[in-house]
């Protein structure tokens, strides 16, 4: 019996990570999950799945829930600190990290040290501290097995591979919700317009980045960290159908793809019951039925976005995190409808050509510039905010 950790079990991929373990209940032991605010969905995921613990990272809810828990003798952790004593005294072999921002780090990075696998969905734990998320991979023998559904296609793909063998990566992209709009047009796209995405359903944050492309640009910094592949062997492809999810260009001209129909619980049970495969309710993929698939070059001037992230990865220091943080505060500011769609890579590139960047080799130094650039992009928003 495999015991996991789900944290953020109330989100989009934590709760159909919750689905994943409902269907194995002779293979997977849920022993905690923790949310950030939303207490009613947690105390019901506790109670279907029979954890022991649970931790609500947001106090304020933690206290109002805090007797409905004890009443039904699950124990409540609270805040950031209780997540990680929640971490420490669960048994478990593998952790779901699927915590949205930087307050994904602290957690996989003391998983890793427990001795815990981490099935990683949080991206800014390797984009804002890839080089100390991979040295604690290293100390600590354990593995990250990603659950984003390029990184899972990339690490099926190399299984098994030398990686002097592999000359490029190349992960594909869909184009998010405005690849057909002119340059005018993306000016004046609305919130709704730009939450709804043509191939994946998923939370607001990364659906808006997927728009962008700043999700491709992340996901190319953390192919960086993942497989230590260099940025000029990282590529990425629009491909509409979002059918082959990434590739693997091998020195002989081998290509490898990973393919599936779009649904993130298949990569969400391999990672969960890696390296053992199951059937899952995802539908099959028919190729005969697509009929055609469909590989375009990427206009950087469409999607500023993938630029700039990708200058931040290969500029290195805490640039990654500056890039992150900035990218937070903006796409923030466009769904509470203050700025432009357009406005967010003006207010990532401002705060990249002002960011004084430190080492970044401790979590300290990490913060440090993640509040430094939040405030500066809060500066900009400000800024741009008023002339609306
Ligand atoms: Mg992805």
């Amino acid at each position: 019996m495999r015991q996991i950790i789900i944290l953020g079990s109330t989100g989009s991929i934590g709760s159909q990570a919750v689905e994943v373990a409902r269907r194995f209940p002779d293979r997977i032991r849920v022993s905690a999950i923790s949310a950030y605010s939303s207490g009613e969905i947690l105390l019901r995921q506790a109670l279907e799945l029979g954890v022991e613990r649970a931790c609500l990272a947001d106090e304020q809810s933690a206290l109002a829930f805090k007797s409905a828990f004890s009443e039904a003798g699950i124990e409540l952790y609270s805040g950031e600190r209780g997540l990680i004593d929640m971490i420490d005294e669960a048994p478990a072999d593998i952790a779901l990290n699927s915590l949205v921002g930087i307050s994904g780090l602290m957690p996989t990075l003391r998983l890793l040290k427990s001795g815990r696998n981490v099935a990683l969905a949080n991206k800014e734990a390797l984009v804002t501290a890839g080089n100390i998320v991979m040295e604690q991979v290293r100390k600590s023998g354990r593995m990250i097995i990603p659950v984003d559904s390029e990184h899972s296609g990339l690490f099926q793909c190399i299984r098994g591979e030398n990686s002097e063998d592999i000359r490029r990566l190349i992960l594909t992209a869909s184009g998010g919700a405005f690849r057909d709009l002119s340059l005018d047009e993306l000016e004046k796209v609305t919130v709704s317009q730009a939450l709804s995405h043509p191939t994946w359903s998923m939370g607001r944050k990364v659906t808006v980045d997927s728009a962008t492309l700043m999700n491709k640009g992340l996901e190319v910094i953390e192919a960086h960290y993942l497989f230590e592949i260099p940025y000029e062997s990282i590529d990425v492809t629009l491909h509409r159908e979002s059918v082959v999810h990434a590739m693997v260009e091998m020195k002989d001209g081998s290509v490898l793809a990973q393919m599936s129909v779009p649904d993130m619980r298949i990569p969400i049970q391999f990672a969960l019951l890696y390296p053992e495969r199951e059937s899952c309710p995802a539908s099959y993929l028919s190729l005969v039925e697509y009929g055609s698939l469909t590989f375009e070059p990427i206009d950087t001037n469409r999607y500023p976005c993938l630029r700039l992230a990708r200058y931040a990865g290969v500029s290195g220091m805490t640039y990654p995190a500056a890039m992150n943080a900035a990218d937070e505060v903006a796409v923030t500011a466009f769904l509470d409808e203050r700025i432009k769609f357009t406005d967010i890579p003006l207010i990532v590139e401002s705060v990249l050509e002002k960011h004084k960047p430190l080492p970044g080799l401790s979590v300290d130094e990490i913060m440090e510039a993640d509040a430094q650039a939040q405030s500066a992009a809060c500066a900009v928003v400000e800024k741009l905010a008023g002339k609306g």
